[in-house]
């Protein structure tokens, strides 16, 4: 399996590339299979694929603010970046991110999952009282792309209620589960007085490459006004807290200081 992350990092990196490839690679084996079908047939089908990738595309870009405003990365000079952490709050993995964060006196934000808060609540609130942002990552952490509008409403209000118990107030930020996000869902959660945030650097720290390879990536990737993406949930996150005890001190040696999300907001840059 590690030999293939080369090729999943490959795809990750050009998605775009690899969707027109791939389709097309099914066009021609289709044709190849029935030799009798035409060659239109199959340009054709690669067309309407195409197509459908295009009108897609905006729904999974990071960057992309086509369908509506969202915060990827602080337009700023300021050498200062968010640390954000999704899937939450999981114990003990958040309680260790929490020490960490406060022995260094770094502020982050955390993306909660409704159903981890109503079992985790005291976490959230100990997030709240160190100054930490708290937003919603929906209830369940369900595919919002492949959801009908319905079930993302379902989810993302739920999300939402599970939070403003807890915390006694409406949360103000949003971010969809894997960055999947149709046009509606942005409105979804703007009606709930949301704003959406992605990021701009991600490590993927999911594939659990060892605390100095994740820490390394993160740095070395760094620019004003980054967001990265970390997890405190959704599986074994001790390389993420290793990695976070390393690249903090890493980045103040290059002159980055920390913000919560809410400090880059205001004019989103891609
Ligand atoms: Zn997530």
């Amino acid at each position: 399996m590690k030999r293939l992350t080369p090729i999943r990092d490959w795809v990750h990196e050009n998605y775009r590339l690899a969707y027109v490839l791939g389709t097309g690679l099914l066009a021609l084996g289709a044709w190849a299979v029935d030799p009798e079908a035409r060659v239109s047939l199959g340009l054709g089908a690669w067309a309407t694929a195409l197509a459908l990738g295009a009108v897609l595309e905006p729904c999974v870009n990071v960057g992309s603010q086509l369908y509506g405003p969202v915060l990827s990365r602080g337009r700023t000079d300021r050498a200062v970046l968010a640390l954000t952490f999704d899937d939450g709050p999981c114990p003990p993995q958040t309680t260790r991110i929490l020490d960490v964060l406060a022995r260094e006196k770094v502020q982050a934000t955390f993306f909660c999952l409704g159903r981890e808060v109503r079992r985790h609540p005291e976490l959230v609130r100990r997030m709240a009282r160190e100054g930490h942002l708290v937003g919603s990552h929906t209830e369940n952490h369900c595919n919002l792309l492949f959801s009908t509008p319905g079930r993302s409403r379902r989810e993302i209000l739920e999300g939402h209620r599970s939070l403003a118990l807890v915390l006694g107030r409406d949360p103000e930020w949003f971010r969809p589960p894997y960055g999947m996000r149709p046009p509606w869902t942005l409105n979804q959660a703007r009606n709930l007085g949301m704003t959406t945030a992605l990021w701009s650097n991600c490590p993927r720290d999911w594939q659990r490459p060892g605390a100095e390879v994740l820490a390394r990536r993160v740095v070395d990737q760094a620019r004003p006004g980054d967001v990265v993406l970390l997890h405190d949930g959704g599986g074994d996150r001790s390389q993420t807290v290793r990695a976070l005890e390393l690249l903090i001190p890493e980045l103040r040696r290059k002159g980055f200081d920390f913000v919560r999300l809410d400090a880059l907001s205001g004019t989103p840059q891609a």
